[in-house]
């Protein structure tokens, strides 16, 4: 359910983002901008920087950057619908919802919400006191959960009977079944979803309870796990079980255990670690991270990862790219689970996450542990195997490392080993890091970044004097390339070329908005062009060393050296010789594809 477009328009235009960052630091005027400490991360010195006339920001130490939707999100760890409501609120302005029956649901949800608390305390109250639940208690003693757990959990007994929720809770046909809580035989009559199981509610990051885990006591028939199917509260790839309660500690470190089992979770908390979640029955999806990443930039798996295998790896660092997270393992001893763990020995589950170490170096040193390396063969075949996991990580610079351990682990020479350990598919750089591909360029180091960014903020704040003295051509840095691509397709609005941006290109737009200039749009071009026709020549001369006949080159070397002296910043440009240049340029690049 979304909120029509209109109306997000409309509550991003009429908030007054300088007011609303006041309420979280205090901004002082600097210039056309405001400026204050960071409220994203801690700071002595005021990096944070913000726009009125645009409404957005950018910290200029934790790049934290974003329009008033965006601070509020961050800032309220909310969704983006909940940060617009959040932010109507405030204004008395109200949203209508893409959703014609968004109303409607609304009143449906929380039916259904009152349902499934209704059905929380009464399957609590049960496991406390139920005649029928002293099984259940003595299992749950036995794992160590005390009264004060229970309680705090809200754990409870489903009974092994038909309809003992249904008869106590008396909801409608409907409301029971979209809650997941039971459904209706062909006779009409109401049955509970969950019979003889201990429940432990599972509560959405506001706290509300949307769904149940079932565990089913030992002995008993059927599965060992049972959760709620997914309704209209609760889909299981969205929702982490604990966050409600672990949220305010994930955001205080600034890490998050993901773990997978209910008990693992309380485990962890006993043991001091209150910041755990875990997955309802499934793997971590995409959409978990997304909710994640909201809260925490480190996650530590407190799970087999290797189980996965290599796809579960390529999910992993296509995450740490995506979402500027670490990945992180716990080493747990083997055999064990992390609920166990806590109550036997605290001290070292404390201790393993403490010591996670990076996904790579995890699986690099469980295959290396596990080899001969006392013969030749053993270490040959050792670092085979570990280059073939190394391979699997999409940054050279990364792999080169853990190629340089594996060659002082297995006394090999290095250079041996790196194309081992090279992606074995070309062109499978995940998706979007294609974008960030140094352009096929000269071996020379390319021109001071500086001045493209200069003219980016000269796009953003006079596009009418910056637009038509700048062609991609003059770029040299491809993400640069890409904002200026975006702003062009968007005119003048800085915020549809956000929206229709990659999400790398956002922050760097968002960057150059809070940015002052005070350069002239001509003298930018002037050095652009200049900068442009340097790596031009730059790649002749090395063309020339190289080719069969030298000579061909000099007529374009010593044309381009010449145009190259003319360009003088402050000396106004002509336009017609600048043109021609830049055809030149334009033609040359096109040739050489
Ligand atoms: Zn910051």
């Amino acid at each position: 359910m979304g909120i029509v477009d209109e109306d997000v328009a409309r509550v991003r235009e009429s908030a007054d983002i300088v007011q609303v960052v006041n309420g979280y630091t205090q901004l002082k005027r600097v210039g056309r901008q405001w400026t204050g400490r960071c409220p994203f991360h801690s700071e002595k010195t005021p990096s944070f920087s913000v726009n009125g006339e645009r409404g957005v920001y950018y910290c200029f130490g934790c790049q934290a950057s974003g329009d008033v939707i965006t601070f509020v999100r961050e800032i309220e760890h909310l969704d983006f619908v909940a940060a617009v409501e959040w932010l109507a609120a405030k204004q008395g302005i109200a949203v209508r919802y893409t959703d014609r029956s968004g109303d409607e649901g609304r009143k449906v949800r929380s039916r259904l919400l009152e349902a499934v608390e209704a059905a929380v305390q009464w399957y609590h109250q049960r496991l406390l006191d139920g005649r029928d639940a002293g099984a259940a208690r003595r299992y749950v003693r036995e794992r160590g959960l005390d009264g004060e757990t229970v309680r705090r959990y809200r754990i409870g007994w489903a009974p092994e009977e038909w309809d003992a929720l249904a008869r106590a809770i008396r909801v409608p046909d409907d409301v029971l079944t979209e809650a997941g809580l039971g459904s209706v035989n062909r006779w009409g009559r109401q049955r509970d979803f969950f019979r003889a199981r201990l429940l432990f509610p599972i509560f959405d990051p506001q706290g509300q309870a949307v769904a149940f885990g079932g565990r089913s006591l030992p002995g008993a028939d059927g599965p060992k796990y049972r959760n709620t199917p997914e309704t209209r509260l609760y889909a299981k790839s969205k929702i982490l079980y604990g966050l409600n309660w672990s949220k305010e500690e994930v955001v205080r470190t600034n890490e998050v255990i993901v773990c997978e089992g209910y008990t693992d979770v309380i485990g962890f908390a006993r043991a001091g670690l209150a910041r755990a979640v875990a997955t309802c029955g499934t793997a971590l999806t995409d959409d978990h991270v997304q909710l994640l990443t909201r809260f925490a930039r480190r996650v530590v798996l407190a799970f087999d990862p290797d189980a996965a295998g290599q796809a579960a790896a390529e999910r992993f660092y296509e995450w740490e790219r995506r979402h500027e997270i670490d990945v992180v393992v716990a080493d747990l001893p083997v055999g064990t689970d992390p609920a166990e763990l806590a109550r036997t020995d605290p001290d070292r589950l404390r201790d393993v996450v403490e010591r996670a170490r990076p996904f790579l170096e995890f699986r690099v040193d469980r295959v290396l542990r596990g080899a001969a390396l006392g013969t030749a063969e053993g270490r040959a075949k050792a670092a085979e195997a570990a280059l073939a996991v190394i391979a699997e990580h999409p940054s050279s610079l990364v792999r080169d490392q853990y190629v340089m351990q594996v060659a002082d682990r297995c006394q090999l020479d290095p250079d041996r080993l790196r194309p081992l350990a090279a992606p074995s598919r070309a062109g499978r750089a995940a998706p979007g890091s294609a974008s960030r591909r140094p352009r096929p360029a000269p071996a020379v180091a390319s021109v001071p970044s500086e001045t493209e960014l200069e003219a980016l903020r000269l796009m953003v704040q006079r596009p009418e004097a910056m637009g038509p003295l700048l062609d991609p051509i003059l770029f040299a840095d491809e993400l640069f390339l890409e904002a200026l691509a975006a702003l062009q397709r968007a005119g003048e609005d800085l915020h549809a070329a956000m929206e229709s941006a990659g999400p790398d290109v956002v922050p760097l737009l968002q960057r150059v908005a809070v940015e002052d200039t005070e350069s002239e749009p001509e003298d930018v071009a002037v050095l652009l062009l200049q900068a442009a026709a340097r790596r031009t020549l730059v790649e002749l001369e090395v063309e020339m060393r190289r080719a069969d006949d030298p000579f061909a080159y000099t007529e374009a070397i010593s044309w381009l050296k010449l145009q190259v002296d003319r360009l003088v910043p402050g000396i106004a440009l002509d336009q017609e010789e600048a043109d021609q240049l830049v055809r030149w340029l334009r033609r040359r690049a096109e040739e050489r594809g």
